[in-house]
């Protein structure tokens, strides 16, 4: 059973319906070597689970899931850039430069989680700063496979998909570019250990037919750019490592389901993130960590 991870063989064939044996199937056809069912996954959801267990279930099994806290303003300019930029490609390519960018950007502005009208409106004039300085220095007729591209594959035990930022065309490759607008600067060991950059590449490679190694991450408020070229066996450790966090989740399912108290199936696991998680106030662990206001990280982000 290549690809499998160890110790998960058992699981994956618990979770699958036994096969029916009517006299008219011959034994020998080896129903039992039938295709196991394959873990449905985004990047986002292995790495919820990779960083704490207890917001995996909190997000994707309970249901009712537990009310999250208000919105982040740090999420609104995100989504707000992202979308900005994603509709800025629609343009007529004539008029794909700086003078379309406010009209873009007011038109898919999101409110929430800032302090005050002006806190918002000065997050907004960065923003839109950031985007005026990074289309300047983009070919708006750049050779591009997608924009907010989804792309799916399967590997022995997983039915990946994830939607990419932006996958170019560049000398016959792909390449995945990933928009950041966080505070902090990011560099060429971030491209490399994103989890979810390698497996877009993965995935693209697999969709367009054609090699997909390069990764980029383009820090938008400092216009910096943080590459890395991937080798097919790093991408296989990052498929390989996605594989075993699919197992441990699927072992931790099978326990809630055997009986396992779910905070025990799915523990805590604090970290820095607790401050910024949705669920701190249905979780111990989030109660001792230390509270950030909604607008905290827009407020010194890098201009
Ligand atoms: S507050 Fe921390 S420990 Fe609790 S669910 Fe969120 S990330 Fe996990």
């Amino acid at each position: 059973m290549a690809g499998v991870p160890p110790g998960w063989q058992d699981l994956a064939v618990s979770r699958t319906p036994q096969p029916r044996r009517g006299k008219d199937v011959p034994e020998q056809l080896g129903f039992d070597l039938m295709p196991e069912r394959l873990f449905v996954c985004t990047p986002s959801k292995l790495s919820s689970y990779a960083d704490c267990p207890r917001r995996y279930r909190h997000t994707y099994l309970d249901r009712p899931a537990p009310q999250k806290g208000p919105a982040w303003a740090h999420n609104s300019l995100g989504a707000s850039v992202h979308t900005a930029l994603r509709n800025w490609w629609d343009v007529p390519v004539e008029r794909r430069n700086s003078a379309a960018l406010p009209r873009l950007l007011k038109a898919t502005w999101v409110r929430e989680g800032y302090r005050d009208d002006e806190q918002e409106r000065a997050v907004y004039e960065r923003a839109l700063g950031w985007l005026e300085a990074y289309t300047a220095e983009l070919d708006p007729e750049l050779d591009l496979l997608g924009v907010e591209r989804t792309v799916a594959a399967k590997t022995a035990v997983l039915a990946l998909s994830g939607r990419a930022d932006r996958i170019d065309a560049r000398n016959g490759e792909a390449v995945i570019v990933d928009y950041k607008t966080g505070r902090t600067g990011l560099d060429a060991d971030d491209a490399r250990g994103s989890l979810a950059m390698a497996l877009y590449a993965f995935a693209a490679e697999r969709v367009f037919r054609r090699p997909c190694r390069t990764v980029e991450l383009h820090h938008l408020p400092t216009g910096t750019v943080a590459a890395h070229q991937h080798t097919p066996e790093s991408i296989a450790r990052h498929v390989k490592r996605a594989e075993d966090t699919a197992g441990d989740i699927v072992a931790a399912e099978k326990a809630l389901a055997d009986g396992t108290p779910p905070d025990e199936a799915f523990p805590v696991r604090p970290s820095s993130l607790c401050s910024w998680c949705d669920f701190r106030r249905v979780c111990p662990a989030g109660a001792d960590a230390p509270v950030k206001e909604t607008w905290a990280a827009v407020e010194t982000a890098t201009v």
